[in-house]
């Protein structure tokens, strides 16, 4: 597939990287937070970073095929993407998120065992089908080892991949491959990720990736690994990659972009297979915990053109199942009484950054949608229990094989 990238304004976003690179370590999400499509083996196409500014990309429908099995699932989640910042980043589009042409739409309850969930628990929760206590990850109430969606996947042949913009053993990419009793042992989650052999994972996080150890463990695997845009753009990729493409996490701005890693990571994992493939943009989060509107506006408009591409992708590639949905809400976020964009500032956070119980929304196009998501509301649990149906009415059941004992 062509990809219809544009040049970059190089220096600028250097800079940009720059900054980023010095500001990405910062972690705020820690409040406790049969017919199957065949396609010639496929190596990476992009080549050139997918847009150059943080503009809003255009609202454009998207017609994804309903009547044909999953194939593929692309699970898209907005850390801390309330319903609220989702019509607050539309105030100031002027326009609808690129989400709002997915045809299915419902709402996600998200508290784990210990009331308002964390980022792990709810990826656990999403990922395994288990409620379980904040900072755990892949494990149930009891410590034991829930079988994860990748490993789930593997288990019927497929492709895996995780993408974020936070580093790439955080709470959300670890809780769809890992099984650790607290999210924050990045070494072992990353040594978990490494034994489940996903094929794609992107992100930052070259803190991890680096050391003498995670390399010697990274090359035995037979990884490719990469570390910057230019080798994401080179176009000569193969699975399985590691891309870390900064030292701690990426903000909006940087390069790779979001949209870039998950165009790279969709060309790679295409194929007879199927994949599973989870993108996440992690730092709406993060901003809003920062209290910082503009900041979780930059960060919307990253996930509204990553979003757009992907429906965009999968038009083209009917067998593919896409949700956007967010862990929890952040940030108590309201919507301005009087909806205009100088209204969508600071004063619109009312949780003290802290993250809360409302439901978020849950929005599905693609192959077998409106079979699959037909309750107006749904637990969290409820979209590993989903996802696993659709995969297991197209490749069948098959043995529990969880691929890491768990960690303390
Ligand atoms: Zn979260």
């Amino acid at each position: 597939m062509k990809s219809k990238f544009i040049k970059p304004v190089a220096v600028f976003l250097c800079l940009l990287t720059v900054c980023v690179a010095f500001a990405g370590c910062k972690e705020s999400d820690t409040n406790g937070t049969g017919s199957i499509i065949s396609s010639p083996a496929t190596e990476a196409v992009v080549t050139e970073p997918y847009k150059d500014d943080l503009s809003f990309v255009p609202f454009k429908e998207y017609n994804l095929e309903e009547d044909t099995d999953v194939k593929n699932i692309i699970l898209m989640i907005g850390d801390g993407m309330g319903e609220n910042i989702i019509e607050n980043a539309e105030i100031v589009k002027g326009d609808k998120l690129s989400m709002r042409s997915m045809p299915y739409k419902c709402y996600v309850t998200t508290d784990s065992l210990d009331g308002t969930t964390d980022s792990a628990a709810s990826s656990t929760a999403m990922s395994c089908g288990v409620k379980t206590h904040n900072k755990y990850i892949g494990v149930d109430e009891n410590r034991e080892a829930v079988e994860t969606i990748t490993e789930f996947a593997k288990a019927r042949g497929l492709k895996t991949g995780v993408v974020a913009t936070q580093i790439i053993p955080h709470a959300t990419p670890a809780g769809m491959v890992a099984h650790v009793e607290n999210r924050n042992l990045y070494n072992v989650i990353l040594k978990h990720m490494v034994n489940a052999n996903v094929d794609v994972m992107y992100g930052g996080g070259s803190e991890y990736t680096d050391t003498a150890k995670m390399q010697k463990r990274i090359e035995a695997a037979g990884y490719t690994y990469i570390k910057t845009a230019d080798e994401l753009y080179e176009n000569d990729l193969e699975t399985p990659v590691i891309g870390a493409f900064n030292w701690g996490g990426m903000y909006a701005g940087g390069l790779p972009s979001l949209t870039d890693m998950t165009a790279s990571a969709l060309e790679l994992l295409e194929g007879e297979e199927g994949f599973f493939l989870m993108v996440e943009e992690s730092y709406i989060d993060i901003t809003e915990a920062d209290l910082d509107m503009d900041g979780t506006i930059k960060e919307m408009q990253v996930f509204d053109e990553c979003i757009d591409y992907t429906l965009s992708w999968a038009e083209q590639h009917p067998g593919t199942l896409v949700i956007v949905t967010a862990d929890h809400e952040t940030g108590g976020v309201i919507v301005p009484e009087d909806k205009k964009p100088e209204n969508v500032n600071n004063d619109c956070f009312t949780s003290g950054g802290e993250h809360t119980s409302t439901n978020v929304a849950l929005f599905a196009a693609g192959a077998k949608a409106g079979e699959l998501f037909t309750e107006d509301l749904i637990d969290n649990t409820d979209i590993a229990k989903i996802m696993r149906k659709a995969l297991n009415d197209t490749y069948g059941e098959a043995e529990v094989k969880i691929l890491n004992e768990v960690s303390q």
